[in-house]
């Protein structure tokens, strides 16, 4: 299938082609100064086989994106996927992708250790009701356990 070429650089991927779970640099972008972005896609689910429950997820995303901030003092962003298969994940001035790996597996380590999740209350969430701990530990579990497959987006070997 001939697609246009689109905006949104993943967009462009042929969701088709890619084995998850995988880390890709998905985009990079300098800014006026000379700071540089780096965006890469946390594929955790097959696309279009799978995906996660949106409770599990949205513990998952609270914990990653609170935990992540105690590896690296770059980053810009985490954020699920639409799709549910997965999260983006933004640094700035840190283009380093093996300690890109190094920085996520510290913080599914984190999950897997996490005992409540954090900012699960109406005040702090936009829907605390959804939320599980257990089913973000089983995702996250899956996730590790292929962790020598991080770097490999099209399993290649
Ligand atoms: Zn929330």
């Amino acid at each position: 299938m001939i697609m246009p070429k689109m905006n949104v650089e993943s967009f462009n991927l042929d969701h088709t082609k890619v084995v998850a779970p995988y880390i890709r640099l998905a985009g990079k972008m300098t800014g006026t100064n000379g700071d540089e972005i780096h965006k890469y896609d946390i594929r955790f689910k097959q696309p279009n086989k799978e995906h996660m429950d949106m409770p599990g997820l949205h513990s998952l995303e609270h914990l990653m994106a609170e935990n992540i901030r105690n590896h690296s003092d770059k980053v810009v962003d985490l954020s699920p996927m639409g799709c549910q298969t997965g999260f983006y994940v933004s640094f700035i001035n840190h283009d380093n992708y093996e300690e890109v790996l190094d920085i996520v597996e510290k913080t599914i380590h984190d999950v897997l250790h996490a005992t409540e999740v954090p900012a699960c209350n109406e005040v702090q969430c936009g829907w605390a009701a959804s939320h599980s701990l257990e089913g973000a530990k089983v995702i996250a579990q899956a996730f590790l356990d292929k962790r020598a497959q991080w770097h490999d987006v099209f399993g290649e070997g």
